[in-house]
């Protein structure tokens, strides 16, 4: 039976870190300040967003919410961004996705300075990602990845020589995580919707990471996973009210030898991995080290 990683332990630990810090921060007349900029009404974000402020209020960080209408003009909100970009007493940006279409994204993130960006979108920060001239706890990594990575260390697990498959290719997942696992001497191969025979490319794995989101079309089974691998599950499914990972967790715990659950697993993380990110940020802007 596998260990089961505990997320949510791990994340409760490092915000009870993250708060000490912020307390000292406060003691030099600096209180550590997160913007976000939600457009729209789009339920899921409105909750994401809710979701940041209570995490924020929690370990005694600002929150700022801006709230902007769906038809917001795409000048209008780099005004607004342009605001916040130059507001000393703002330490870290996001602007909450998805925006809507007529909104160029890519446009919107190189927009936020990339010393606020705490979401570790930015090209700087992703640049800096893939040339390696990064420190892992001390620059502005994406939230989802630098969360695992942590469960991983917590648990001992080296990916030295390791096969690692990642099940997506998103900026915000995929291919940040493949950069890490690179860097920790991993063997990385990442799949996705026109990946063939996807079942034999996780069979071989010792790490197995999916981040699909969408079940029940796709699930990670049991027949798909070696004895004794690790298995990571960030996916996120909302179904009749509850919400699941992209893993058969009942089935896939018999034959791993660690796994994430849903919930509890890498949501917790991430959400961490944010209030982090706004201390680095805080302590790049006030020359703290
Ligand atoms: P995304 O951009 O939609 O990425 C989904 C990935 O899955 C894509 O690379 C897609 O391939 C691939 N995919 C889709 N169907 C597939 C299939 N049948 N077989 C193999 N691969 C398939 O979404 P995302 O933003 O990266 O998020 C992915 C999931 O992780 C969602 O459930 C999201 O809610 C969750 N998530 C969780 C956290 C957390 O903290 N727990 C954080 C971020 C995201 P293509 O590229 O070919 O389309």
């Amino acid at each position: 039976m596998a260990v089961i990683m505990d997320g949510k332990a791990i994340a409760g630990e490092l915000k009870r870190d993250i708060n000490a810090q912020v307390e000292d921060i406060k003691k030099r007349g600096v209180i550590p300040t997160l913007a976000t900029i939600l457009i729209g009404d789009n339920p899921s974000s409105r909750i994401y967003v809710g979701g940041k402020e209570r995490d924020c209020r929690e370990v005694g960080i600002e929150f700022r919410l801006h709230k902007l209408s769906s038809n917001v003009r795409e000048d209008e909100l780099l005004e607004l961004i342009e605001k916040l970009n130059s507001d000393e007493k703002v330490h870290g940006v996001i602007v909450q996705m998805p925006i809507p279409g007529h909104l160029d994204g890519k446009k919107v993130v190189a927009s936020i300075n990339p010393e606020k960006d705490v979401d570790g979108l930015h090209p700087y920060n992703v640049g800096k990602l893939w040339l390696g001239v990064y420190e892992f706890e001390n620059d502005l990594l994406p939230c989802t990845p630098k969360g695992i990575m942590k469960i991983l260390d917590h648990y001992g697990i080296d990916l030295e020589g390791k096969l690692a498959v990642i099940i997506n290719r998103s900026d915000l997942v995929g291919k940040p995580l493949a950069k890490l696992f690179l860097d920790r001497n991993a063997t990385v191969v990442i799949c996705h919707s026109k990946t063939p025979k996807l079942g034999n490319r996780t069979k071989a794995a010792d790490v197995v990471v999916s981040a699909v989101g969408r079940r029940p079309s796709f699930v990670l089974t049991a027949e798909m996973v070696k004895d004794g691998a690790t298995v990571i599950d960030v996916g996120m499914n909302h179904i009749d009210g509850k919400l699941w990972g992209d893993v058969d967790f009942e089935q896939v715990k018999k034959k791993a030898s660690h796994i994430t659950p849903v919930p509890g697993g890498v949501g917790p993380m991430t959400r961490a991995m944010l209030l982090q990110n706004v201390l680095i940020a805080t302590k790049l802007a006030e020359g703290i080290s």
